[in-house]
């Protein structure tokens, strides 16, 4: 199963400053020659990866990129200024096509890789440039070349780092349309009734990250009825889960234990996964009362975790909700960092051991 996040931009190179016409003015000197300047070439512009971008969000509300032209050419042969190029960040893992003939134009993969995608247009050659015996003064200059124009598609795979479960109705699809920025496209799906309704999140710090609501959780899903496996292995890729249990449900309580059945049936390390437990639909109870508040200290009892109150529809707790996504998150990077770290040291440490005595 692929989620594919793509966006298509206009970019348009800078022009390339004209060429200038004029000739040497001095005192006392009757005819100067020409000393008309080039133009300086137009901006080019360059996709270069960021390895803290996650998605294509921001191409959502910026689609079209110009670089700077280059300036005229001047009077004692001064070639005018370059326009500057503009680079444009991009997610380590972005392929970039033609959008007119859909050929690959490149597939950024490392960090820091750069790829031209619009040459700046040339500068025009000055006056100067045509001085010749036969034309002592030249009043002839070339025009600038236009900057390369291009429509590009970008297309990025992206992983879910969160997958919201919860039995059906429990308002999953609901909280992802009140929290996502975007809606990326999902390519290659095998289903063609039920798909994973997926959201790019904004975090606060600006970029996205992907939530993927997993609609095919039921019971009996581990042995791969129904669409359920499939939608578990993709849950399976996800660093932390969002469980939400619906608390006009009949037996909010039994919901959350179904679920978490499933998820100790699968196995995997599926019910180890990091899990932030919320109850949903606050707004059409009164969340203070002595029912809800039941509920809560029994999830939380059966849980070990805090529970949340949030309503998807009336945004009730969200805020709240969403802080401890994005700290969670946070911690599970840093504990990863953490780890790399320990396993390089350890490679170091085994090779310098291994290293001969002198
Ligand atoms: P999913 O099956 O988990 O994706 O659930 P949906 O998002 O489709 O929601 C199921 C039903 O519950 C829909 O009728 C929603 O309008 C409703 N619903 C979802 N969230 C809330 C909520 O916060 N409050 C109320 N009152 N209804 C909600
Ligand atoms: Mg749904």
């Amino acid at each position: 199963m692929q989620f594919i996040d793509q966006a298509e931009i206009q970019v348009q190179a800078g022009d390339g400053g004209d060429g200038m016409v004029s000739f040497r003015r001095e005192k006392y000197v009757p005819a100067g020659g020409p000393n008309g300047g080039n133009g300086g070439r137009g901006g080019s512009i360059v996709l270069k990866t960021n390895e803290n971008l996650q998605t294509l969000l921001d191409f959502r509300y910026m689609r079209l990129f110009k670089a700077d032209n280059g300036q005229k050419g001047g009077s004692n042969n001064c070639t005018g200024a370059s326009g500057r190029d503009l680079i444009i960040e991009v997610p380590c893992g972005t392929v970039v096509y033609d959008a007119e003939t859909d050929e690959v134009i490149g597939d950024l993969t490392k960090q820091g890789q750069t790829l031209k995608i619009a040459e700046g247009g040339r500068g025009g050659l000055g006056n100067h440039c045509f001085l010749s015996n036969r034309n002592r003064a030249p009043e002839n200059a070339f025009p600038g070349q236009p900057g390369e124009a291009r429509s590009l598609r970008l297309e990025l795979k992206l992983l879910a780092e969160v997958g919201i479960i919860g039995l059906p109705n429990a308002g999953k699809s609901t909280l992802i349309s009140a929290l996502s920025a975007a809606r990326p496209k999902i390519a290659n799906y095998p289903f063609t009734t039920l798909v994973p309704n997926l959201g790019v999140v904004r975090k606060p710090t600006g970029d996205g990250t992907v939530f993927a609501d997993i609609p095919g959780l039921i019971e009996g899903a581990h042995m791969g009825i129904g669409l359920g496996h499939d939608f578990l292995r993709h849950v399976e890729r996800t660093r932390l889960l969002l469980h939400l249990v619906d608390v006009t449900a009949d037996d909010p309580i039994a919901d959350y234990q179904t679920i978490q059945g499933e998820l100790d049936a699968y196995g995997r390390g599926l019910s180890d996964r990091l899990q932030i437990l919320a109850i949903n639909k606050l707004d059409a109870v009164d969340p203070e009362s002595e029912e809800v508040n039941a509920i809560v200290s029994e999830l939380e009892q059966l849980s070990g975790t805090t529970v949340f109150k949030i309503s998807a529809v009336s945004h009730f707790g969200l805020e709240t909700l969403m802080r401890q996504v994005w700290q969670t998150l946070d911690e599970l990077k840093a504990q990863e960092e953490a780890e790399q770290l320990a396993i390089e040291e350890s490679i170091e440490e085994t090779a310098m051991s291994l290293e001969p005595r002198s």
